[in-house]
């Protein structure tokens, strides 16, 4: 096998963490020598596209308490308060320094940042780029990780598994797409910034990219994955493709109306309506402003009272916009117009548009503390694939792309921190390990005939089975069920065949090592969903209804062993603000008290 590469640092991942992550560590030391490993070109990482916004605090009649408050209260009370606090203080400073480096924020007329409402905010704190905010974040990072020279980027590799060595991260094996060469990318300290894995659903907002490579890499180097039970459902997919709406739709004044008629979510305790076109905006946390799970779940009540429209592809209800008016649709929305006009056939201005729920995004994934630390001596990670966690059981919108920003900082300097104090690595032994992974890809799957299972039937079974037993409901027998389908699927894995022995762009490969880590993470996240016997955010069990504080205000974490993945529990960090119950449509104060004695458990 060829030399392995060295590094420093070993960034995975060219999305809005990754790259938040290499400019700070760039900015911190900026004599450390980086990599930044992605298996597509940066810019088209799926952070390109986030539409609707950012969230952070910057309008006088807002204060940080309220956007802690917000995302604890919408996380149902699983976040951890800490992460929250510091998320929240550093959110403003972060999309200010964004904008210096040239991400074009919409503006009032004033000419100060304009600010969007977004579901379970009670204030407006969305800052956007019309509706492309993740395109204009990612283009305004990438441009600036280009003038730090020591960065070196290796896109369109394919990074397969960790190096871990006298109990310390130190690379990665990751496959040159065009050659089809292994090689061990070695640093003293990794970064994962591989972003979710809703591709373990049949029907997501998510790009094909987003098969939780990262979680299953950590995973199996030892690393716990945190809350994966909790997915998140966006409530206005379109059906069929499950091409994301935004919720900008609902946040400029869109409604969501069944086949009677009637604004639905007047029924399901998220407020009262307003007339349409009032654009006052008292109601903000309310109706169709309410969070995703509540939206999502209210759906499915109105599909078994039989108020859906049937579709050729499945059920939908409406979302209007048309009293916005074609002004306001193109000044502030014009990408929905754009993507209702190309994907559903209609013109949002003279027509309903047709939405569902559809999988969206994963609230778990690599465990990690508030510095970016994972377990594992060396490997941090920020992002999508990280669980710090702020989301808890239920992530608003807009908090994402921020929190890209705040945590990929935070794990670019900690790294490297980490990496100026660590010198020295274990080349010969690391060297060993890729020859081992090298002869694993080459025998289990290039060179291996005569296998009889086809990546794609796998692929198909295994997101049918999770949403038909781990989608926005879920029982004890439909968690099994898809628990032992996965278990099968993952027997079945090691039987399957390529038709492509070639090296260069090897696709079907690359399908392959995906489908490994999809298998895995769909069995942790379904063990995990299993355990928790109680509903909380968007972990819906009918057969256990209620929030269970007293048992379940904790987080899972699941462990990769060789048989199912062990589940055990750490505790939430509470501050300020203990735990009570999500009200949402009127106006409500965070009752902030002094930090409470929580046990956590
Ligand atoms: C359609 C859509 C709209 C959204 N809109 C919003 C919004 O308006 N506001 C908001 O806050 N959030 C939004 N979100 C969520 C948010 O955009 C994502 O959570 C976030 O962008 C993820 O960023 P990331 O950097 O963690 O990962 P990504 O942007 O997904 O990047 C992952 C990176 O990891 C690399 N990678 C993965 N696996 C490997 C591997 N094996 N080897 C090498 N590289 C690898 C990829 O190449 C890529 O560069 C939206 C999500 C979607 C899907």
């Amino acid at each position: 096998m060829a030399e392995a590469l060295q590094h420093d640092i070993v960034i995975v991942g060219g999305g809005g963490a990754g790259l938040r992550a290499v400019i700070a560590a760039a900015e911190a030391y900026p004599g450390l020598d980086i990599a930044m490993v992605s298996k597509v070109y940066p810019m088209r990482s799926h952070t390109v596209s986030a539409e609707g916004g950012a969230a952070g605090v910057i309008k006088p009649n807002d204060t940080l308490d309220e956007h802690a408050f917000d995302t604890i209260s919408g996380a149902d009370w699983l976040a951890d308060q800490d992460a929250v606090e510091l998320f929240v203080r550093e959110a403003p400073r972060e999309l200010v320094q964004l904008e210096h480096w040239g991400c074009p924020w919409s503006r009032e007329p004033d000419g100060s940042v304009a600010v969007r409402p977004f579901g379970g905010m009670k204030n407006e704190r969305t800052w956007f780029a019309a509706d492309k905010t993740g395109f204009h974040m990612l283009h305004a990072l990438f441009q600036t990780s280009l003038q730090h020279t020591q960065v070196k980027r290796y896109d369109e590799w394919f990074a397969t598994r960790l190096l871990v060595e006298d109990g310390r991260c130190q690379g990665v094996v990751a496959i040159e797409l065009r050659t089809g060469q292994l090689r061990a990318i070695l640093g003293k300290a990794v970064i994962m910034c591989t972003g979710g894995g809703g591709r373990i659903f049949p029907f997501t907002t998510n790009a094909a990219i987003k098969t939780g490579d990262g979680l299953g890499m950590a995973y199996l180097a030892g690393v716990p994955l945190k809350d994966l039970e909790f997915v998140q459902y966006h409530p206005t997919g379109l059906p069929g493709t499950g091409i994301l709406i935004t919720e900008a739709a609902r946040g400029e004044g869109g409604i969501l109306v069944n086949n009677k008629g009637q604004r639905y979510l007047a029924d399901y305790n998220l407020g009262t309506p307003l007339d349409v076109g009032d654009q006052r905006h008292p109601q903000l946390r309310s109706m169709e402003l309410g969070p995703r799970d509540r939206l999502s779940q209210a759906f499915m009540h109105e599909q078994e009272k039989g108020n859906v429209f049937e579709g050729p592809y499945g059920t939908y209800v409406h979302l209007d916009v048309r009293h916005l008016g074609e002004n306001k649709i193109d000044s502030k929305i014009p990408f929905v117009r754009e993507l209702a006009k190309n994907y559903a056939g209609i013109d949002p201005v003279h027509q309903p548009i047709p939405v569902r729920p559809v999988v969206h995004y994963m609230m778990g994934g690599i465990s990690t503390n508030i510095s970016a630390e994972t377990v594992l001596p060396g490997l941090y990670a920020a992002g999508e694939c990280a669980c710090v966690s702020i989301n808890g059981a239920n992530r608003l919108g807009s908090n994402s792309l921020t929190e890209l920003l705040v945590f990929g900082a935070i794990a670019g300097r900690n790294a490297a921190e980490w990496a100026r104090s660590h010198p020295g690595l274990n080349r010969a032994a690391l060297e060993r390990q890729a020859d081992v992974e090298q002869q694993r890809i080459a025998h289990d799957l290039i060179n291996k005939h005569g296998g009889t299972e086809r990546i794609a039937t796998i692929r198909t079974e295994l997101q049918l089975a999770m949403e038909s037993g781990a989608g926005i409901y879920r029982t004890q027998s439909s968690l099994q069920a898809t628990a032992d389908k996965v278990a099968e699927l993952k027997q079945r894995y090691a039987n399957i065949t390529l038709d492509d022995h070639s090296l260069s762009f090897n696709t079907e490969l690359t399908s392959a090592l995906e489908l490994e880590f999809m298998l895995h993470i769909a069995e942790a996240l379904t063990h995990s969903a299993l355990q928790r016997k109680e509903s909380r955010g968007s972990h819906q069990r009918t057969d256990f209804p209620q929030r269970d504080d007293q048992h379940y205000l904790r987080h899972s974490l699941a462990h990769h062993t060789d048989a199912a993945p062990r589940i055990d529990y750490a505790d939430v960090a509470i501050t300020s603000w203990p735990p009570g119950e999500r009200v949402y449509g009127r106006a409500e104060e965070p009752a902030r008290t002094p930090p409470a004695a929580h046990s956590g458990s």
